[in-house]
């Protein structure tokens, strides 16, 4: 393994989330390859869902990927300035500014109402040296989040073609709400809507361009809502959209990207009775190796981890997070200092480096050990699903956490 182009600032601390770039390209040439003759966008929103916004669109578009999605104009602002050149689609419809961002960058716009079309008019008008922006017509078949509803899709399509030498239509989408619950029948039911608002359109004479509904989800599991293209997020990233959703079931091995690791920082002998961390939440009942660890919420290892049970891996092994995740650290049971020798030299060391001085018939946890928090060690992993599983969330959310402070660098298999 090869640590190449440290993303982020800091560094100095040996926590760090590696980004596995080629396992992205991978990912998205598997996606390809399952969606052909489908094109695939890779989204690439908050920051490349954790992974890097920049390192995740290089790799997307390396692997295949024929574009890419973002939610924010400033998302895709820095793609441009990063020099992607590849068509960005922005999912939301923009106005004042923010329009006039989107236009100076260009940036595919989504509209969604006849407001939305006048602001992208306005915003090619005021910036001046763009003739003419690509736009996405975006319909609400049942997420009702966003999207022009089917009853105002004509005063809508008749805004577009009004303003079409400068706001070109190239194309139409609308978003699944329950894609990863293949069994849901609703995602079929968005898919008649959005196919009955599409013949609406051509019926009125429009050309609506590119047609796409389908997330990672709904590009895997429902090949009928493939269209012209589909819009992959968490797949690409080698996650699963859902916990009880089987990627390997579509015939998919697809590879985490991320994973977190740390160091120990620090070990010491907690003696029977006291209690770690704060609100002395856990106590141990036999003189106890806890070994601190250099990462904590900020990082995004949430802190209700140690609540639910959450493990770290340290020497190839499961141990229990102790006592409640602080801000920037968290401490971990490395089971009871039953080795006589390993007491004695926690004693003797200096500055509570265990093991240093004597040596242990029972391999001792010592600082600087790798600590591994998400990802694989030995033979044990553990997976962004686990935690989500445990905190009763998905995995986006933990894995747009883990942009939140910790060093990001790519890795790259030699
Ligand atoms: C985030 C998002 C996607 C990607 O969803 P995944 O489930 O991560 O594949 C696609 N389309 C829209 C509109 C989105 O907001």
């Amino acid at each position: 393994m090869a640590i190449l182009n440290t993303t982020r600032t800091y560094g100095l601390r040996p926590t760090v989330v590696f980004v596995d770039t080629a396992a992205i390209a991978e990912n998205v040439a598997s996606l390809v390859a399952a969606v052909s003759p489908s094109a695939l966008c890779a989204v690439v929103k908050a920051d490349g869902y954790g992974h890097g916004a920049v390192a995740a669109a290089r790799s997307a578009l390396e692997g295949g990927a024929t574009s890419l999605a973002v939610a924010l104009v400033e998302e895709g602002l820095s793609l441009r300035d990063a020099g992607i050149e590849a068509s960005i689609l922005v999912l939301s419809e923009q106005h004042g500014a923010a329009a006039r961002a989107l236009v100076e960058c260009r940036l595919d716009a989504t509209v969604a109402s006849v407001h939305g079309v006048e602001s992208l008019f306005r915003a090619l008008c005021d910036v001046g040296t763009v003739e003419v922006i690509d736009a996405h017509l975006k319909i609400d078949t049942g997420m009702h989040r966003m999207g022009v509803l089917p009853g105002d899709l004509d005063d809508v399509a008749g805004a577009l073609r009004k303003f079409s030498d400068r706001v070109r239509w190239a194309g139409t989408w609308t978003h699944f709400a329950v894609a990863d619950e293949p069994q849901n029948s609703a995602t079929a039911e968005q898919q008649r809507r959005f196919e009955a608002a599409i013949a609406r359109l051509r019926v009125l004479g429009h050309d609506v361009g590119i047609v796409h509904a389908a997330n990672s989800a709904g590009a895997i599991a429902h090949p009928s809502a493939r269209y012209d293209m589909v819009r992959c997020g968490i797949a690409i990233y080698g996650q699963s959209p859902d916990a009880a959703f089987d990627m390997s079931t579509y015939g998919l091995a697809l590879r985490p990207a991320i994973s977190l690791h740390s160091e120990v920082s620090a070990v010491r002998i907690v003696p029977a009775g006291d209690s770690v961390s704060y609100g002395h939440r856990y106590t141990v009942s036999e003189p106890t190796i806890v070994a601190t660890v250099p990462v904590g919420y900020a990082d995004g290892v949430a802190r209700r981890l140690f609540d639910v049970g959450g493990e770290v891996l340290i020497g190839g092994k499961r141990r229990r997070i102790a006592g409640r995740i602080t801000m920037d650290q968290l401490m971990v049971d490395c089971g009871p200092a039953v080795d006589s020798s390993s007491v004695v030299a926690a004693e003797a060391a200096p500055a509570g480096v265990l093991g240093e001085c004597g040596a242990p018939a029972v391999p001792a946890v010592r600082v600087g050990d790798p600590v591994v928090l998400l990802g694989q060690q030995g033979t044990e992993e553990v997976t962004v699903w686990e935690w989500a599983e445990k905190l009763g969330t998905i995995a986006y959310e933990i894995v747009c956490a883990l942009a939140l402070r910790a060093t990001r660098m790519d890795r790259i298999e030699r």
